[in-house]
Parts: C-alpha cells; sequence; structure tokens
C-alpha cells in the first residue's frame, strides 16, 4: 500500500478546501474587514508574519511578492501592505533568512513534511517527491485518482499554497537525506498563464534554474505545469522522472 503519510493528512486537511466552503454568506467587504482573504484562498485569515530582529534587508521578498504588497521603509526595511496580501507564500520562499511563515503554514513545516517521506532502504527503489500548488496541481492529482489511473509509488506528493512558497533549502535537505529526485508542479505560466498567484510558478522555475547553477544536486529536480485538465500529462510526468 503507498505510505504517504504527511500528503494523505494534507489531502484530508486542505485549508483551501475547507476554507472555500465556509465563505458562504460574507460579502467582499465583510470579509476584508475582518481580515480574511477572499480570492483564491478565500477565508484564510492567517499573514505573512517575519521576525524582522533577522532581517538582513536584502529586499528578495519585496522584489518577488506578486502583488505589491510589501514596501519598504525610508532605511530599507520591507513592511507588509496585508489588504493588497494573498496568501500565497511566494515571501516565505524567497527569503533567504527563512524568517517569513504563517501561523499554519511555515518553512519549517514543510521540512518536516520532506524528512517525514521513507527513503527506500533499497537502491534500485527510487523515491520521488512531487511538491504540488494547491490550485491546479493537486486538483490534477485528484482527478488521477478519481480516473482510477495509476501513479508509479516512487511518488510522493507534499501540497503547497503556490509553488512561490518553495524555499530551495527544502531541495537540498531532501537531497542530502537520499530523495532521488524533486519536481516541482504547478499552475501554467508564460502568456497564457494560469497561475492563481500570478507569477509564483514562474518564480519557482526560476529558482530553480538558478539553484541549478550553483548546486549541482538540484540538477535532479524538475519542473512541470499543469492544468486542473491536464491529469494525464501529469502521470506521464511522474513516469519520465527518471
Ligand atoms: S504572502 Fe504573497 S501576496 Fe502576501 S506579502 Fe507574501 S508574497 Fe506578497
Ligand atoms: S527576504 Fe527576508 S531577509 Fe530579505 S528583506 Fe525580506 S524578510 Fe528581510
Amino acid at each position: 500500500m503507498l505510505q504517504v503519510p504527511y500528503a494523505a493528512d494534507e489531502y484530508v486537511r486542505s485549508p483551501g478546501r475547507r476554507y472555500r466552503r465556509g465563505t458562504q454568506g460574507y460579502t467582499v467587504q465583510r470579509a476584508l474587514s475582518v481580515g480574511m482573504a477572499v480570492h483564491p484562498r478565500a477565508w484564510d485569515v492567517t499573514f505573512p508574519d517575519a521576525f524582522m530582529t533577522k532581517c538582513t534587508s536584502c529586499k528578495r521578498c519585496t522584489e518577488e511578492c506578486p502583488f505589491g504588497a510589501i514596501d519598504e521603509d525610508e532605511k530599507g526595511t520591507p513592511f507588509y501592505k496585508i489588504g493588497r496580501c494573498r496568501r500565497c507564500g511566494t515571501c516565505m520562499g524567497a527569503c533567504p533568512e527563512r524568517i517569513v511563515s504563517f501561523k499554519d503554514f511555515h518553512v519549517d513545516m514543510i521540512g518536516s513534511m520532506l524528512k517525514g517521506v521513507s527513503v527506500p532502504d533499497d537502491e534500485d527503489q527510487p523515491r520521488i517527491i512531487v511538491l504540488c500548488c494547491e490550485n491546479d496541481a493537486y486538483p490534477a492529482i485528484d482527478t488521477v485518482a478519481l480516473q482510477h489511473m495509476k501513479i508509479d509509488p516512487a511518488v510522493r506528493f507534499i501540497q503547497l499554497r503556490c509553488l512561490g512558497s518553495v524555499n530551495l533549502v527544502w531541495i537540498a535537505d531532501a537531497f542530502s537525506r537520499g530523495i532521488d529526485g524533486i519536481m516541482m508542479l504547478g499552475c501554467k505560466y508564460g502568456d497564457n498563464y494560469q497561475c492563481h498567484m500570478v507569477k509564483g510558478s514562474e518564480l519557482a522555475n526560476y529558482r530553480l534554474r538558478r539553484s541549478r547553477d550553483t548546486r549541482q544536486a538540484a540538477a535532479r529536480s524538475r519542473k512541470g505545469r499543469v492544468g486542473t485538465d491536464c491529469y494525464r500529462r501529469l502521470r506521464q510526468f511522474t513516469e519520465n522522472y527518471y
């Protein structure tokens, strides 16, 4: 039987789905007045929270936020304009100091999920981890299951808010533990982009390319793009990984 301790848990307790059910009866104004996101993470009341005493003012979060929700004061220290924030987590993935977190989503939490994925003792049995966004990639995986299609049992899935939230430290740590491959699966980007967070998927691709230049290990990682209706391609991605 497929052992997916954390991914299966996330499947049941996906924050996105729970929140979406709860938006009934709320107007946009009412939701905003009490600090809730309205789209695409409707009902989400968590905010990015940075431990600013460790901030180096590197500006990575300011430059990468897809919604212009981070500004800088006169000293160059970033501050959040929460009314513009869509809770995508891109600032969390961008921060080299790993000081940005949400109450229910942070670097250590996903790091622990990655550590929870078993590495087979048998060297002939590979282990691939797919980091997938909750917007288009995860529904595509749902559809694979609904269609009774099989996915290689070497693959484990971990759901993220957006691929923009991927912190490269996760990839380095996973490879150092003996994971054979990492795939990042997110919405389509480019001219006809479908990324729910505008450029999170594209940013993940950019970071991955950059990490390839600097880390030999990261050459084993891949990036895929899917729409919710591309579930057949999803299966091909995992089958063609190695
Ligand atoms: S969570 Fe996303 S939208 Fe909000 S500040 Fe961070 S990068 Fe910007
Ligand atoms: S990415 Fe992190 S260290 Fe850099 S400015 Fe933003 S919060 Fe500070």
